[in-house]
């Protein structure tokens, strides 16, 4: 190869890496092969775009031009018989199949191809690598085990590599295991860094004892961003003696953002999508919150062109101050339907509520936070040893204390009913918005 030319290519790759160079011009020239594939190959995308009045030729030369194309939400895609859901010219290619947790209710099936899948996984290591992963460490997601459990077709996945016993990576089902049983998997897995359901790693610093979780020597630790409060974060961090990062994922899109190390902001995924935060039908600016609006520039089999993920986050700024050269959020306040709503449009993210449990760690074994009714919660919780005579007064203070004005908080000690087999691992049920 001419060195012109390896200087060129060098440059490209630097420039990717770093980020610098003309992000969003490379991302716009994406989103357009993405955009005519689809109104060509996609039938349902094509009618529901031209319902809104679009058609093939609407202009896309800059991310404001997004605010043009209409917002695709789960609805839309659960409406749709299976095929249609899939591309034509990818009907036959074999497809992996993910589900989103569904927190809406019914889960929904995500499909995407392969070398879809691995361009996605791809960043998400890479983002790993930046932690301080090595190429011989493991890497240990903490799922609730449920596209397993349905058997889904490329559910288990392989790669060469693991073979080799580089990139390894193991999943532990944590809703099947509990705290205890996913330490004594831990142990056995001895893993670099630990990943997956934030509640999952929250459980474990609440219920495993600091000597413990410290024993595992976790280098670090990846959060998801929706769920988390900064006093969790920080709760983890000491219980594990190890740095916990914001990862901030969803089925749809694999991870859309990541914690910088040096910042605390989340650094954006830009090289596999374009993700925006929408205020009022606008762009929001820098510290202004709004909704999560996220296309997959990798998404062809099944396309996510400014897909509503329901969560809500607070836009930071254009670029990191740590000189990476991408845009960035401020923080992810949480799945939109999570939060306790209570009267006066007043609301309350749950993990709020719960902290204050955090000291009866001693004896309280586990606990599930119910919403009765509109501005009535009950924490319902069950012990292990020596539990004070008074655990029901001291449980309903502590939560009462973080409770907005008016909302009647009780306590009853009781066996919690197991978490389904199915869906997230729910703590909480919340009743939504009024
Ligand atoms: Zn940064």
């Amino acid at each position: 190869m001419y060195p012109a030319r390896q200087a060129l290519l060098a440059g490209k790759a630097l420039a990717r890496w770093t980020g610098l160079g003309d992000v969003e011009a490379r991302q716009m020239a994406r989103l357009r092969r993405l955009v005519e594939r689809t109104w060509r190959e996609h039938a349902a995308h094509a009618r529901w775009w031209a319902e809104h009045g679009l058609t093939p030729g609407t202009r896309l030369a800059a991310r404001a031009d997004l605010l043009a194309l209409p917002v695709i939400t789960k609805q839309h895609y659960q409406a749709l018989p299976e095929a249609e859901a899939i591309a034509r010219d990818y009907r036959g290619v074999p497809l992996l199949t993910d589900l989103t947790s569904g927190s809406t209710g019914a889960p929904t099936a995500i499909r995407r191809t392969y070398p879809e899948d691995f361009t996605m996984c791809a960043y998400r290591l890479g983002e790993h690598f930046r932690y301080g992963l090595s190429w011989f460490g493991l890497r240990v997601t903490l799922n609730s085990g449920v596209a397993e459990s349905l058997d889904l077709p490329g559910a288990k996945r392989q790669n060469p590599w693991m073979k080799a016993g580089l990139l390894r990576r193991a999943s532990v089902n944590h809703v099947k295991l509990g705290p205890e049983g996913v330490l004594r998997r831990l142990r056995e897995l001895r893993p670099q860094a630990v990943g997956g359901h934030a509640e999952a790693i929250w459980r474990l610093a609440l219920e495993v004892s600091e000597a413990d979780l410290r024993g595992l020597r976790v280098h670090h630790l990846a959060m998801g961003a929706q769920t988390v409060t900064p006093e969790m974060r920080e709760r983890v961090r000491r219980a594990f003696g190890c740095p916990a990062y914001n990862m901030y994922g969803a089925s749809e899109f694999n991870l859309l953002a990541s914690e910088c190390p040096e910042t605390g902001l989340l650094h954006l995924n830009e090289e596999g999508l374009i993700v925006e935060v929408v205020r009022e039908g606008r762009a929001a600016r820098d510290g202004e919150g709004g909704e999560v609006v996220a296309t997959n520039l990798a998404a062809e089999a099944m396309p996510f062109i400014r897909y509503a993920l329901n969560d809500w986050a607070v836009m930071g700024p254009e670029r990191c101050p740590c000189g990476r050269g991408v845009r960035t959020l401020r923080s992810v306040q949480g799945r939109v339907a999570e939060f306790f709503h209570f009267s006066g449009g007043r609301k309350v993210h749950p993990f709020e509520l719960i902290n204050p449990l955090l000291r009866f760690v001693g004896w309280m074994k586990e606990y599930r936070m119910v919403q009765a009714e509109r501005d009535r919660v009950e924490v319902w919780f069950d012990v292990m040893g020596e539990a004070p005579e008074d655990a029901c007064g001291q449980v309903a203070a502590a939560v009462g204390e973080k409770a907005p004005a008016g909302v009647v908080v009780e306590a009853m000690q009781r066996a919690i009913p197991p978490v389904p087999e199915r869906g997230k691992n729910k703590m909480f049920q919340a009743l939504g918005a009024e």
